[in-house]
């Protein structure tokens, strides 16, 4: 039989730095490979878990605990969850670590502030621009860096390819330990 795998993978980064693309990249070479998986963004959470929610700092905290919760409820019932988001605050992948406890792995997607702009797939930091936002992660707000993650993906001066190859083998290296294991 093949080994199932589960766990919680967090992937952390600037906007357009590629947290999409692997986790979806990521997802289908796990089905491919026998193992089911879900994936949760922002978008997929606000469309509906938090169409309730704005994006004041409490909205916002809310909106991960609430992915946070879900994430767990898939890995406790033996499925992998990928979760995308920026994530620019230690404190808040602190808490998500010590809530979700050694489900928990955290993947910082790096890439160079400069080339996330100049991708700007989704249009986000030229709309900021225009709309003036000074809160938006990399421009007004900060991104900080994460001080421990359990892996790290340099986006621009890796291919996709390889950096979901690289996922997909962690996930496979750091499955948390079952129950029943010593
Ligand atoms: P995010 O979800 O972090 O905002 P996206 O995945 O939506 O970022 O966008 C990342 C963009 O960068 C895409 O257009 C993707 O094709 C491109 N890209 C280039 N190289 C990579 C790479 N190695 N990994 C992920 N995305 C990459």
């Amino acid at each position: 039989m093949t080994q199932q795998l589960t766990g919680i993978y967090w992937l952390t980064g600037l906007s357009g730095a590629g947290k999409t693309t692997l986790t979806l990249g990521a997802a289908d070479l796990l089905r491919a490979q026998g193992h089911p998986c879900l994936v949760l963004d922002g978008d997929i959470m606000r469309a509906g878990l938090s169409s309730d929610l704005g994006f004041s700092p409490e909205d916002r905290r809310e909106n991960l605990r609430r992915a946070g919760e879900v994430a767990r409820l898939v890995a406790q019932q033996g499925q992998v969850c990928l979760c995308a988001f920026i994530t620019p605050y230690q404190a808040t992948r602190n808490a998500l670590r010590q809530r979700l406890g050694p489900l928990y792995r955290e993947i910082f997607v790096s890439c160079p502030l400069e080339s996330c702009v100049s991708r700007d797939p989704k249009g986000n930091y030229a709309r900021a621009r225009r709309e003036g936002r000074t809160d938006y992660t990399g421009i007004g707000a900060p991104y900080e860096t994460p001080d421990a993650p359990d892996v790290r993906v340099e986006t621009n001066t890796s291919g996709i390819d390889d950096c979901v190859r690289t996922i997909v083998q962690f996930i496979y290296d750091s499955q948390p330990p079952r129950q029943g294991d010593r």
